[in-house]
């Protein structure tokens, strides 16, 4: 009896441990946590080699870092701004493809979205040790209106050139977006996993589903205390983008000075909105519709982005109002908290 009885328990662990190894092959898991442009990047995917795919993604992402950070002295775009007043200088495919864009979408908010604005973001310095409010003649002189303006890019050749030695591009609010885009690329075209989550700083790429099949939630930050979900949406294949006052700012007299300038003022956006997220399935569009939308407060923002097919927009206003475009509505659900 005592044998048959450890036959059956023997058997039994046997089982659970096949079924266990069975399972194990079909969700392999591999997570990864780093600090790349100026960001914390972290992700997780399942499938055969999801070690090497994440690891080649990570690699991909300290590769656009090179040529896109202006924080590197020796940076594609640190000589780019360094050398193109007056002078046709030829860039990269990456670079030329997120200038590119940058142009297309500061053109299309009228300047609220302005990627030369570098000058002005140096100056306030938000987000480093030497932030403070500048003077307001300094501002002033900074000021250029349409400033997008004095930038030549020329797609055949894929040069670029200032027209003004003022001109300096900073890519912090579209950079992030289009390496989240290429880590999704190397691991959905390059190793052909279909499930997993990546997230950026606010920039989350939801890819497939989770390994049970359920889609992946996305939480929308509380702007007040940003440790608080104050929304969250089931979503796969799409990103979802947020720009909030809460990640970087700093205090003065009372006073809060957040890193998404108005390009026209040259001062913090104070449009209303303190949360702007995107909903699409580009990561680049994303990013650079979540800071313009910021800047150009709810209503332009609404109607900016009921225009543009196939991305939807949740905005949260000063006094937390939680306002959305007509085809996520249905996907949000709001939560109530007591901050
Ligand atoms: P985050 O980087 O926190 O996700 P954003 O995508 O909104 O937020 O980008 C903010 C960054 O973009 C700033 O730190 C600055 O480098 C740059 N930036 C600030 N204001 C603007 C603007 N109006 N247009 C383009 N870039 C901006
Ligand atoms: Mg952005």
């Amino acid at each position: 009896m005592k044998k048959i009885i450890s036959f059956i328990l023997i058997l039994i662990v046997l089982l659970i441990g096949c079924s266990n190894k069975e399972k194990d092959n079909n969700n392999i898991q591999y997570s990864k946590t780093e600090e790349i442009i100026g960001t914390v990047i972290s992700g997780t995917i399942y499938g055969e080699n999801s070690k090497e795919a994440l690891c080649e993604a990570f690699e991909r992402a300290e590769y656009i870092e090179k040529i896109m950070s202006v924080k590197i002295q020796d940076s594609e775009i640190s000589n780019l701004n360094n050398t193109a007043f007056n002078n046709e200088v030829k860039v990269s495919n990456e670079l030329f493809y997120v200038l590119e864009k940058a142009m297309y979408y500061s053109k299309l908010t009228e300047g609220a979205f302005d990627f030369t604005i570098g000058g002005l973001i140096d100056l306030w310095a938000i987000g480093t040790e030497n932030a403070k409010v500048p003077k307001h003649e300094e501002i002033i002189n900074l000021l250029e209106l349409d400033n997008y303006k004095n930038i030549q890019i020329n797609s055949e050749n894929k040069t670029v050139k200032f027209l003004k030695d003022t001109v300096k591009i900073d890519l912090g609010a579209i950079a992030k977006g289009y390496v989240a885009d290429e880590m999704k690329k190397v691991i959905c075209e390059k190793y052909n996993i279909h499930s997993g989550i990546l997230n950026l700083g606010g920039n989350v790429i939801a890819i497939g589903k989770k390994n049970n099949n359920s889609l992946w939630k996305v939480g929308i930050c509380n702007p007040i205390n940003n440790s608080y979900v104050i929304a969250t949406l089931e979503s796969s294949d799409e990103t979802v983008v947020t720009s909030g006052n809460y990640e970087r700012y700093f205090i003065e007299n009372g006073m809060k000075y957040h890193h998404i300038l108005d390009p026209n003022t040259g001062y913090p956006a104070n449009s209303g909105l303190i949360s702007t997220t995107i909903v699409t399935e580009s990561s680049i569009d994303a990013d650079a519709l979540s800071t313009a939308t910021y800047v150009l407060g709810l209503d332009k923002s609404k109607e900016l982005v009921e225009s543009i097919d196939n991305v939807e927009g949740v905005f949260i206003t000063e006094d937390m109002v939680i306002d959305m475009t007509s085809g996520i509505n249905n996907r949000i659900k709001v939560i109530q908290n007591d901050t």
